[in-house]
């Protein structure tokens, strides 16, 4: 595992709460316009914001490509647990978790 990873994770934790009911992973720090939790990294010097749902995906499931599209199957756009993250690539037309 990358230590950038595990150092992700922790933040990813660090900055969420487990709704008990759904499983959710319920961000708590920023929210972007579009509804998206919004994670700030900084690296090297440089800060950069990102959805954190994206950087959770990287952290715990692997890499992703820059136009790959992650989202929620179950449906709550903060949610930020890696076990609810699809690929949109994935999801079938239409469908709601
Ligand atoms: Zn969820």
């Amino acid at each position: 595992m990358h230590p950038l990873q595990l150092k992700l994770q922790r933040e990813i934790r660090r900055c969420s709460v487990t709704d008990p009911d759904t499983g959710c992973w319920l961000w708590n720090r920023q929210v972007s316009n579009s509804g998206y939790g919004r994670m700030m990294i900084s690296n090297g010097g440089h800060t950069l914001h990102e959805s954190a749902h994206r950087i959770s995906y990287l952290a715990y499931v692997g890499p992703l490509k820059r136009d790959d599209i992650v989202r929620q199957r179950c449906g709550n756009r903060l949610c930020v647990n890696p076990d609810h993250l699809i690929l949109a690539s994935e999801r079938q037309e239409g469908a709601v978790a």
